[in-house]
């Protein structure tokens, strides 16, 4: 690499305003036909980053058409209760799509509840069968979970060269590492996962053609890991404290950006990146959902 090198930025934003120009033309076309999208949004507590992501999803989904049925639900309710809610959203018919935003708190059996949400309204693609046929060959699942689908489609955007590439996933969670994981297998890619025992990161990062990091761990990748001329998507969202911002912190990924930038190919910023990409999947599976009601 020159001394001077600058890796493309992957535009999240750009990306992701396609994609909901495409939702919102959907949208439009099933109102045409009498059907208005519906997505409904259940949160339980007062987790402030829960309740700023459900307000962001409720805007981008007024924004393309689709209406948003809100359920805020206090902390304490009972796992009953929170059962009959998901049983009654799965029987509206005004109802294509239902989210459950994660985590729930402790007392309620999250597993239970993200089962029982109707496979044709699991637009977060977190329900174990969707889940499990993500991971089995020849199977493809109802609905692909937003964020590694988000960062498929940024790959796929800026020409990732995806079959035979290795590719390595930092963080093995349900909702984003694992079926990252899972999808860069489908796509033909030899997947290295790390997680907190792994030993001797930067060795393994130092090989990723594709480098997912999604760990929670701000700047922890560093700018010598990345291999020359690699993809590097950072889904990490950290809030940091910088006093020269307006609000004192500010958000940062899981990878040390300005010296990541100078060695990869390409690279996602944050935020900008990652972020935008979840919420135009998400509407994209509501969109879907509704269509299918239809079939
Ligand atoms: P989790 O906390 O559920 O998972 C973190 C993963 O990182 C775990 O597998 C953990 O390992 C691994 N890990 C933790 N520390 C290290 C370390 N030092 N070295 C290697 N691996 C480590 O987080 P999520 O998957 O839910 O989220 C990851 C990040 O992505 C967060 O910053 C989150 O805010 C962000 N995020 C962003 C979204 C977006 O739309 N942009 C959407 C969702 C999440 P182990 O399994 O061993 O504990």
């Amino acid at each position: 690499m020159s001394a001077d090198h600058q890796a493309t930025l992957i535009d999240g934003k750009a990306v992701a305003a396609q994609i909901r120009a495409q939702v919102a033309a959907r949208a439009a076309a099933l109102a045409e036909r009498g059907v208005r999208v519906g997505l409904a949004a259940v949160l339980v507590g007062d987790n402030p980053a829960s309740h700023t992501y459900v307000r962001m999803k409720r805007k981008a989904c007024a924004e393309v058409g689709i209406e948003s049925f809100y359920h805020a639900l206090p902390k304490d309710i009972s796992q009953a209760e929170l059962e009959a809610l998901i049983d009654s959203l799965n029987a509206r018919s005004d109802v294509h799509g239902i989210l459950v935003q994660l985590p729930l708190p402790a007392h309620l059996d999250e597993q239970r509840i993200l089962s029982l949400i109707s496979l044709a309204k699991d637009v977060d693609g977190f329900h174990p069968l969707n889940i499990g046929r993500l991971a089995m060959k020849g199977r493809e699942p109802d609905f692909l979970p937003a964020t590694p689908a988000g960062v498929i489609r940024l790959l796929e955007a800026y020409g990732a060269p995806f079959t035979g590439a290795d590719a390595v996933v930092l963080g093995r969670s349900n909702i984003v590492g694992m079926p990252c994981a899972l999808l860069l297998t489908k796509r033909d890619c030899t997947v290295t996962i790390c997680h907190s025992r792994s030993r001797d990161l930067p060795q393994i990062v130092r090989r990723a053609d594709i480098l997912v990091a999604a760990v929670g761990r701000p700047h922890m990748v560093q700018g010598d890991w990345i291999k020359p001329g690699a993809f590097v998507i950072d889904v990490g969202t950290n809030r940091i404290s910088d006093q020269s911002a307006k609000d004192g912190s500010r958000l940062v990924g899981d990878v040390d950006f300005e010296a990541a930038q100078r060695v990869a190919g390409a690279i996602t910023p944050v935020p900008g990146g990652v972020g935008p990409m979840t919420i135009a999947m998400l509407l994209e599976n509501t969109v879907t959902a509704a269509e299918r009601s239809l079939q």
